[in-house]
């Protein structure tokens, strides 16, 4: 994973996924933050436990690398179930599901990431599972075809997206639980890195873990990613102990600045400064002019901007706040004079 990934928490590689299996927490005591998603999902375990049934269908929805597949492993532990793990663009025919489905034994947690990718057909052979614990295939083809339904073990599904709505009604319906997952405080995520570095065996000081988490754009995957980094330095240039000053400076070369911007958040500001002159841009320009997918800045990079108030969204488009002018040494009003020169000197000309 090179630099320019460090703040993009859907990409994962397989070292990576090995490290992030190791700091799962595996307990909803151990999962930090998120209370009032961690006091709900209590009580409703409690309750399917008491009542001796499967929990009810879940949906997790928010940016990436907050919480969504640990929460769902969780909830699979705290129900003494297995968990099947896969994802809307894995199971690309209804023979795929069935073949998922059948497999499932009573009370297992199927766990579906990008569940808004599920095909039309796929979602549609996905109903009857949810509401009756049923499915219907069809055998054979033409004239021949004969549907028959099988009964399925009472299972739950979880389902976990980065883009809520763009699931459709009826799959959404079928949810009896809907959980948004929020970016995470400063203090919260110094304490998954405390907890992290723990697991890692870093010794690190408390400035250290606030300093690499106020830098970590509310996403407990960055924080963990970053301190990795920030443990690599500190084994070269240092005892391998974090202190503040190595947090700061291993930060520092891996150009994410105090607020945990990194290069494409800056360019991405700028442009919009710039080029748009700080007028509303439409998502599709912006993607355009910075050469990215709208879906990765909708995803990855707007949702952290938004929290910090640099930018808004309004009917008419994206527009930038004042906070980001001033973070990143615009003077609203200088730009805006700049811009506007040429335009009153040819009105004078005229
Ligand atoms: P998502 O499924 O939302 O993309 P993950 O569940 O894969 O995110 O979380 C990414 C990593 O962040 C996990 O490996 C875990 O180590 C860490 N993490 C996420 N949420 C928490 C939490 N609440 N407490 C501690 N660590 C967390």
């Amino acid at each position: 994973m090179d630099n320019q990934n460090l703040s993009r928490p859907e990409l994962t590689d397989v070292q990576e996924e090995k490290i992030e299996t190791t700091l799962r927490p595996q307990t909803l005591q151990e999962y930090i933050g998120q209370t009032k998603v961690k006091e709900s999902m209590k009580i409703y375990i409690e309750a399917a436990k008491k009542r001796k049934e499967p929990l009810d269908h879940c949906l997790f929805y928010g940016p990436p690398g907050l919480g969504k597949t640990t929460i769902s492993g969780i909830i699979a532990n705290e129900m003494h179930s297995k968990i099947r793990i896969t994802s809307g663009p894995a199971i690309e025919k209804p023979g795929d599901l069935a073949g998922i489905l059948t497999s499932l034994e009573e009370f297992d947690v199927l766990f579906i990431d990008e569940i808004h990718r599920l095909s039309k057909v796929v979602e549609e052979s996905l109903y009857p599972a949810l509401e009756d614990f049923v499915l219907d295939i069809t055998i054979g083809k033409g004239a021949e075809a004969k549907s028959i339904r099988l009964d399925l073990p009472k299972f739950t599904l979880i389902g976990a997206t980065t883009k809520a709505g763009a699931l459709t009604t009826p799959l959404r319906d079928r949810f009896g639980i809907v959980q948004k997952l929020e970016l995470y405080s400063v203090k919260d995520l110094s304490t998954i890195i405390k907890r992290s570095s723990k697991i890692l065996g870093v010794e690190i000081d408390q400035a250290s873990c606030t300093e690499i988490a106020r830098r970590s754009r509310g996403t407990p995957r960055i924080a963990n990613r970053l301190l990795r980094r920030v443990r690599d330095f500190a084994l070269v240039l240092a005892d391998g102990k974090i202190d503040l000053k190595i947090a700061k400076y291993a930060l520092n070369q891996l150009e994410i600045d105090e607020l945990g911007l990194e290069e494409i958040d800056r360019k991405m500001l700028s442009t919009m400064i710039v080029q748009y002159s700080g007028r509303p841009v439409g998502i599709e320009a912006l993607a355009a002019s910075l050469g990215e997918e709208i879906d990765t800045i909708e995803d990855v990079y707007e949702p952290y901007l938004l929290q910090i108030g640099f930018i808004a969204r309004t009917p008419k488009g994206r527009v930038v706040l004042p906070p980001a002018y001033e973070h990143l040494g615009y003077q609203k009003d200088r730009v805006l004079m700049a811009l506007l020169a040429p335009m009153l000197l040819a009105s004078r000309k005229n």
